[in-house]
């Protein structure tokens, strides 16, 4: 499939209609605004393979843990991420035949994805016996009211007459691919169907979500609105209208479908249908012109500063303009209560909506590409979340207010099961304490330690310290039992990283509270009481940890060692696998994966890369020429840290094939999986890999940094940075590197390795 998708540097366009790749299709033509989202399924029937996806933002089914020998401290449930109501659903028929793009053959199929405006279009004409008919079908999910999405599907008539009618429906009949037993998750509370509008009221069960979905449409006969008495269907889970319409030869039919889409997360169950009602009527007021006006307003201010612009290199410039497409619409940070699952709104898979991905992989692009609450929401929500990771900590047999953050969650509970997982990939707590020392010291906003982030370091840093113990025989800390971000690894003994992450965070905490200790009094006793925190007798065995922590290290090799014993294993490289045994977790046992040397994704580069500052060149150099050629990058967040860390130590061609393989993941299914919904969350390292990577920007010692070095195919690369209340444009040409100061104070910044004053308003450059 590589290189299936037609490369334009604002669009994503199939041309012409492959049934084996639609459900690929579906995932890579999604859509999405923060509050819900969908696949690209086809608004008529179609009988074909095709995985139907509706999603509604933080709505989700506790599915019960079965595992065949239960441990304790499992957690009871997995969330899983629900198929919604589908409410795109329009049965077009000629002459009484339903339209069905299985069955029949389209001509000049083409569908795009048109990333600037957010919308997805599809045309294809039918020859229906004989007669040509030209279908368009637009739609978008309105980024400026997130409760309503509109369909605009328009036939014309070459040379056809006869009647066309069309039924748009809501239809609750819905199941997961991946539920037991094909269960039905929504039960159905009210139906209703009247002259030109319908809605439909489900729960969810067990989770309790209420949903309700109404639709209204309007018709046009060219360009003239009819008003047709609707045929009504009303069952038990299913709303429909029926219009009909006689047409001649060169007749233009357009039908505008409107949709509200509710969920009890934002509304009060009773009055649903009332308010469902009003937002529907108020968008058929502004029209569907007017509402596409709007949504690409938003489109456009979006744009504005998330947009990265590469020149010479038109794959490379689709690729990272799907990644930010994604990502500005999956998740929009007004709703600190809403995360960014690892497959966004684009498929069922992996469930649960919160994973480090978000700390480790998102944070850096929220940052530099969105107001200052959207990364702080982020964050909050681990907040709120506090108590619960608390409570896990003591299911685990942790106490004093130890908290371990779940591998996965919705709500902040644990529903993650496999034990290898959920009790000991532990590192996921450093990256939660990490995220809270980045957005501080890229926003400069202090004061969040005292309100938030103090005692999110406080609960973390008290699991750390239960977590290691003193080893006699090593005369060190040591942490036993624990799996890395390298998944392809289990139950090791001191994982570099995690150790690594674990003695950062005792160090930044102790900061965070001689910081907030000094600066905001008030909120310190607060904390002090609230945590009961013993700050001589804590601090104390932190700073012991810290300094007596054991870091495996190989002497010889000079590298930083994955973790105890990783050299006993037969090393050997990934580029002597045959590929037909690639990707080796499709091809080989569990147990063979875990006696190889072979690295699912950056582990010890992990490390390297969050801590770079504190790493020599050769350092990095020495390691990465290590772990990089035993790594073989089965999870999608692996090539970005990569490419990061290869453009650092000068190795461009190294750097771009990662940068392709992680910004073209999905477009060219690398994993041979994107049927399954796209990798959204790999998609901020995708960002990173550009504007940290190429762009080289860093924040080194408090201040900012570029050492930008440009692949060797590209002629430049142009972004924009949100810092500290200013706008920054950086453009970068082989020879040269600008950074113009376009709104906001003067600053200072480091420009290939020159301290330069930048004043508001002024550009300065510096030669490459
Ligand atoms: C990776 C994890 C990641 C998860 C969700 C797994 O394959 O190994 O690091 O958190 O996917 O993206």
């Amino acid at each position: 499939m590589n290189g299936h998708y037609i490369k334009d540097p604002w669009s994503i366009v199939d041309e012409g209609f492959f049934p084996e790749m639609q459900e690929a299709s579906e995932s890579i033509f999604s859509l999405g605004n923060g509050r819900m989202g969908q696949r690209a399924n086809f608004e008529e029937r179609y009988s074909g393979a095709t995985l139907q996806g509706n999603y509604l933002a933080g709505v989700y089914y506790p599915d019960k843990t079965r595992v065949g020998w239960w441990k304790n401290g499992y957690p009871e449930y997995f969330a899983k991420v629900l198929n919604a109501p589908n409410w795109v659903g329009i049965d077009v028929e000629i002459d009484g035949e339903v339209l069905d793009l299985h069955k029949t053959d389209p001509v000049n199929f083409r569908r795009e994805l048109n990333m600037q405006q957010g919308y997805l279009e599809r045309t294809f004409t039918i020859i229906f016996k004989g007669s040509k008919l030209h279908i368009s079908a637009r739609r978008f999910l309105s980024m400026k009211r997130d409760e309503i999405g509109a369909i605009r599907y328009a036939i014309r008539s070459e040379d056809y007459s006869g009647t066309i009618s069309f039924t748009p429906y809501i239809d609750g009949n819905v199941v997961n691919r991946d539920s037991n037993y094909n269960e039905h998750f929504w039960e159905m509370l009210e139906t209703f169907a009247g002259k030109g509008t319908a809605h439909l009221k489900a729960r969810t069960r067990k989770s309790g979500f209420v949903s309700c979905m109404t639709m209204g449409y309007k018709l046009y006969l060219d360009g003239k609105i009819l008003g047709p008495d609707p045929e009504l269907t009303e069952r038990s889970n299913y709303v429909a209208n029926k219009v009909s319409v006689k047409v001649e030869a060169g007749n233009e039919l357009v039908f505008q479908k409107y949709v509200s889409v509710l969920s009890s997360m934002n509304h009060d169950e009773k009055s649903m249908v009332e308010e469902g009602a009003k937002l529907l009527n108020d968008a058929l007021k502004t029209g569907y012109d007017g509402l596409y006006k709007e949504h690409i307003t938003v489109w456009e201010n979006n744009w504005a500063t998330s947009d990265i612009i590469i020149e010479g290199d038109t794959a490379a410039q689709q690729g990272i303009r799907f990644n930010i497409f994604q990502l500005n619409q999956t998740y929009t940070g007004k709703d600190e209560r809403l995360n960014i699952g690892p497959k966004g709104f684009t498929g069922e898979k992996y469930g649960g909506s919160t994973y480090w991905d978000t700390e480790a992989y998102l944070i850096p692009f929220y940052l530099s590409t969105a107001p200052v609450e959207v990364s702080r929401n982020l964050l909050v929500y681990r907040y709120k979340h506090l108590q619960k990771a608390i409570e896990n900590g003591e299911k685990l047999g942790f106490n004093s207010g130890a908290a371990l953050y779940p591998m996965v969650t919705m709500n902040g509970e644990e529903c993650h099961n496999e034990w290898e997982i959920t009790f000991e990939e532990v590192h996921r707590n450093g990256a939660i304490a990490y995220a809270i020392y980045n957005y501080v010291r890229y926003t400069g906003d202090w004061d969040y330690l005292g309100e938030f982030g103090l005692e999110v370091l406080i609960g973390i840093s008290r699991f750390w310290r239960q977590r290691v113990n003193w080893s006699d025989v090593r005369g060190k800390y040591v942490m036993l039992g624990v799996t890395g971000p390298n998944e392809y690894e289990n139950n090791v003994n001191n994982n570099w990283y995690t150790n690594r992450m674990a003695g950062w965070t005792l160090s930044y905490a102790i900061e965070a509270l001689n910081h907030v200790m000094e600066l905001a009094p008030g909120a310190y006793s607060e904390i002090m009481e609230r945590t009961g925190f013993d700050f001589k007798e804590e601090t104390s065995a932190w700073k012991d940890i810290i300094e007596n922590l054991h870091f495996p290290f190989n002497e010889e090799k000079g590298v930083f060692l994955q973790q105890d014993g990783y050299l006993d294993k037969k090393q050997w490289m990934a580029a002597d696998l045959d590929p037909k045994q690639r990707p080796i977790n499709q091809n080989w046992s569990w147990d063979r994966i875990l006696r190889s040397c072979f690295i699912k994704q950056a582990d010890v580069l992990q490390g390297i890369y969050t801590f770079e500052e504190e790493y020599d060149f050769d350092t990095i150099k020495r390691n990465f020429d290590f772990y990089e050629p035993r790594t073989v990058h089965e999870s999608s967040l692996s090539p970005c840290v990569h490419s990061i860390l290869a453009s650092r130590i000068g190795k461009p061609d190294k750097a771009y094939e990662m940068y392709l393989r992680t910004s073209r993941l999905d477009l060219d299914d690398y994993n041979n999986e994107v049927n399954e919904g796209l990798h959204i969350t790999s998609m901020g390292g995708t960002w990173m890999s550009v504007v940290y990577g190429f762009g080289g920007m860093k924040i080194r010692d408090g201040e900012l940094s570029f050492n930008p070095r440009l692949p060797e195919k590209w002629k430049g690369l142009s972004f924009k940075i949100l810092y500290r209340g200013r706008t920054l444009k950086v453009n970068i040409e082989k020879s040269k590197v600008t950074v113009e100061n376009l709104e906001g104070e003067d600053m200072d910044l480091l420009l290939s390795n020159d301290r330069i004053r930048l004043k508001s308003g002024d550009t300065v450059f510096a030669d490459l």
